[in-house]
């Protein structure tokens, strides 16, 4: 019986096999439970937090860097005990056995977020041993993200940005979507940490966890039970490519020598450290944003200004374009965002809140401008979700204000159309397609059933992007593009033959666009580019242009 195929969108290339696992849900804290000799209580409530520990420092063992950290850190609050004395506490005034775990974790909760700091980062981990807790003591299964013992592959609705953020690339050998597109932060967090990633598959709710399935990052394919020849097949070809890209030496160029910056989108030192590595000549977009997604308070200046220091010391002597904060919409920061707007991403995001509290913004260029005084390369800074020439005016001069290069975000169709008018302020623009497709097609990005609108290969998001790049070169000022299009290798050329100075993607897919660049002529890139704006749609746009590249 042949495989059955399902199609989404291919957004981090590679091929992933494995069997289908699946998050697990919350457990129930059980309704009308009874109370518990507190003796007792307390004695299967150690033993439960035990085991939680237990596999918690094993899994610790079998991982590496932060996600090592983290779960060691998480597993010996386990074995706290301040937390086992809380629990006994509610044993003993009649509560049953998991409503005494949820009330001490809660009382723990409200104690660590009013320390602040680094202790308020510690209540998502609290929540989570909370739910494994309790999953122990009822039977429940294991809540969170599966630790597979087989490399597996990951199949969800959708993954927040927190849980894919900690995921571990040697037990997950892929990941599967039923939601999301292509500038989903599923796909920019997969992408980051190079694993094959398909997002908007439709039917693979379906999937049994268990079945084997083979995940095609590059063609979008996800297929049920795969014949074992063709998934040897298909894992080699990918693994050439990643041998292409393994061989870039860089600095960035096409092979008639035009130089064209190719950069990594980072998020923190980790990723920093892990882009330094690579031939890549910095950083292009660091995503403040996701540093402080589980902060209910702002960090202090201070606070800041480390973890900025940390990718600035990563990169060395290589330019790093710091973003400022890009809270809001599917990046809601608890110390930043405004609660219940009705349209979040229409709303008071990105550099809109730091226009309603100048504080804000005000207090993170002072952490940048302190760590930038340690770094030994260029620091530029940008701000997110521009619309007008008023607000780049007002960034600028704050940025230069403390001798930093400004520059801004294209990401709003308003701005696309006046940036020659915006780069009378700046010093660069920089393009996010990802918000620039979803502002100028009406389409959300998180909309798998519109993936086609926010396809960055749509004609009429080149036009918009042509017309910034045009702005740049009569104003002598860079280009880039960093969002998701950048990933893309051919799409990467035809951007080059728009006429950008410089492509920014994650650091797994930047030597892959960069090799790419290297092997074609800047004729036929700008030839691509003209026949993907003469084309009708993006599959059409795709085909067209490669006819001109190699
Ligand atoms: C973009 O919108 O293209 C971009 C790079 O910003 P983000 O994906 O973080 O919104
Ligand atoms: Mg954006």
């Amino acid at each position: 019986m042949p495989a059955s195929v399902l199609r989404g969108n291919g957004v981090v290339p590679g091929i992933g096999v494995g069997p289908v696992v699946r998050p697990m849900p919350r457990p129930v804290v059980p309704a009308d439970e009874p109370s518990i000799d507190p003796e007792d209580g307390a004695r299967r409530f150690g033993d439960a937090a035990n085991a939680v520990a237990d596999r918690l420092a094993e899994r610790a063992g079998r991982a590496t860097g932060a996600a090592a950290e983290v779960l060691l850190a998480t597993s010996a609050l386990a074995r706290d005990r301040g937390l086992a004395a809380l629990v006994q506490k509610r044993l003993a005034d009649g509560s049953g056995i998991c409503a005494s775990t949820a009330g001490a974790i809660e009382e723990l909760n409200d104690l660590f977020s009013a320390a602040g700091g680094v202790m308020a980062e510690r209540v998502t981990d609290l929540a989570d041993i909370r739910d494994r807790v309790v999953a122990e003591l009822t039977g429940q299964p294991e809540p969170g993200l599966p630790t597979p013992e087989v490399p597996s592959v990951l199949c969800a609705d959708d993954l927040a940005p927190a849980d894919t953020a900690g995921l571990d690339p040697v037990s997950i050998v892929a990941i599967a979507t039923s939601l999301g597109g292509p500038t989903s932060h599923t796909t920019i967090i997969a992408r980051q940490l190079g694993i094959p990633c398909v997002v908007g598959a439709e039917g693979l709710d379906d999937v049994a966890v268990g079945t084997s399935v083979l995940v095609d990052g590059l063609s979008g394919e996800v297929v049920i039970d795969p014949d074992a020849d063709m998934a040897r097949e298909r894992t080699e070809a990918a693994a050439h490519a990643r041998e292409a890209a393994a061989s870039w030496r860089g600095p960035g160029a096409t092979s008639d020598g035009h130089a064209v910056d190719i950069l990594a989108n980072v998020q923190d030192g980790v990723g920093a450290r892990k882009a330094a590595e690579t031939k890549v000549q910095g950083v292009g977009l660091f995503r403040t944003e996701l540093c402080f997604l589980d902060r209910d308070v702002e960090p202090t200046v201070e606070e800041q200004a480390e973890i900025y220091r940390e990718v600035f010391s990563a990169m060395g002597e290589r330019k790093v374009v710091i973003r400022t904060l890009d809270a809001g919409s599917d990046k809601p920061l608890g110390f930043a965002t405004i609660k219940d707007e009705p349209n979040p991403a229409l709303g008071v995001r990105g550099m809109r809140l730091g226009l309603r509290d100048e504080g804000l913004m005000d207090r993170q260029l002072d952490a940048i401008a302190l760590a930038a005084q340690d770094s030994a390369g260029p620091v530029w800074v940008m701000a997110p979700m521009v619309a007008t020439e008023g607000e780049a005016e007002w960034f600028g001069a704050r940025v230069r204000a403390r001798g930093l290069v400004p520059g801004v975000m294209i990401e709003v169709p308003s701005a696309a159309l006046l940036a020659d008018r915006i780069l009378r302020h700046v010093d660069f623009v920089s393009i996010g397609t990802n918000d620039l497709s979803q502002y100028a097609f009406a389409a959300d990005r998180m909309a798998a059933s519109l993936a086609h609108l926010t396809d960055p290969w749509q004609p009429a998001l080149l036009a918009l992007i042509q017309r910034v790049a045009q702005a740049g070169i009569d104003a002598g000022k860079p280009v880039g593009v960093c969002g998701e299009a950048a990933a893309d290798p051919h799409l990467g050329c035809v951007l080059v033959g728009l006429g950008v100075s410089s492509l920014s993607a994650a650091a797994s897919a930047a030597p892959l666009v960069g090799a790419t660049l290297a092997s074609q002529g800047l004729d036929a890139c700008q030839a691509a580019a003209s026949a993907a704006l003469d084309a009708k749609d993006p599959a059409t746009a795709r085909e067209a242009a490669a006819a001109f590249l190699a």
